[in-house]
């Protein structure tokens, strides 16, 4: 598959910045609001990451797509404010970065429609959308298509953006894929009694190693995104880092930077097929067969 872009450019390129601060901590455990010092660590991204985050992209003259947590609105409403005032792009992101996986058409609606007043209260209506931990559900495109959502950035399965339709046939939506390769958190994120596996990496080696999968996108005409934390990110060397892969990106020949919600109207504008993504399950029964135990196979 693959996709015209605008002016002759040859691929595009999007910087990203999911603005978890405390929601991803709490909706993973409420208690964890009684670890001050945990607290404070999801809060350097407002207090401190954003603010330098926003600095670096002005020095580069590059707009950014930023996904923000309802309850992140809430809590950081003058960052937000500044934000918008930088002219970036504020998506969506759930509203207390709710655990997706399994739960129901109706829970989701309603974290979502929780996330759209809270943004709509700074006076932002978004047209992008991301789950947090990037974990769609089947009903999810329905939900976004009835709220008149533009586009998603959650799911795997490409190198450039797609349109797809919900299961209900309503509508569609543009998709513009993500990668774990291109996800900070792998990288750098470690708090004892929370995440990560107790590795922060070089941020050289995370330079070269998104640097390497923009030269491939670029190569390929493809889309790299890029998806960063302010309270990972945010920090000294690894915003240096970040500044230097942005000069790289944008020096590379052809390469569009944008906005998420940019690529989607392009995509929109261009693309004609709308796919429909296929659902595969498990052959029913396979597993109570007498030749396959289940122990040993869900053992796997
Ligand atoms: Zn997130």
């Amino acid at each position: 598959m693959t996709i015209s872009w605008p002016n002759g450019h040859r691929a595009a390129a999007a910087f990203t910045f999911d603005v978890d601060a405390e929601s991803c901590v709490l909706a993973h455990d409420p208690a964890a609001s009684s670890r001050m010092s945990l607290m404070t660590h999801q809060a350097y991204g407002p207090r401190v990451g954003v603010p330098r985050l926003l600095r670096l992209l002005e020095r580069r003259g590059v707009t950014a797509t930023f996904f923000v947590p309802g309850f992140t609105a809430d809590t950081y409403p003058d960052m937000v404010r500044q934000i918008r005032d930088a002219g970036h792009e504020i998506a969506h992101h759930g509203y207390l970065h709710e655990p997706m996986q399994g739960i129901s058409a109706e829970a989701e609606a309603e974290y979502i429609d929780r996330g759209l007043e809270a943004l709509d209260r700074l006076g932002v209506r978004p047209v992008g959308y991301r789950a947090p931990w990037w974990e769609m559900n089947w009903h999810s495109a329905d939900l976004l298509i009835e709220r008149g959502f533009h586009y998603d950035s959650s799911l795997l399965d490409g190198d450039v953006p797609y349109r797809f339709s919900g299961e209900l046939g309503q509508g569609d939506l543009v998709e513009i894929p993500v990668d774990w390769t291109l996800d900070d958190w792998e990288q750098y994120a470690f708090y004892p009694g929370w995440t990560g596996s107790g590795v922060i990496e070089s941020p050289a080696k995370v330079h070269e190693m998104w640097l390497l999968e923009a030269q491939a996108h670029h190569a390929e005409g493809g889309c790299f995104v890029l998806t960063n934390h302010p309270f990972i990110s945010g920090r000294p060397s690894k915003a240096a880092a970040l500044e230097r892969l942005i000069g790289d990106v944008c020096e590379l020949d052809g390469m569009w930077v944008a906005t998420l919600g940019e690529i989607a109207a392009h995509t929109a504008a261009t693309v004609g097929e709308v796919r429909r993504i296929r659902r595969v399950e498990c052959p029913e029964g396979y597993f109570d067969r007498p030749a396959t135990p289940k122990a040993t196979a869900s053992a796997q």
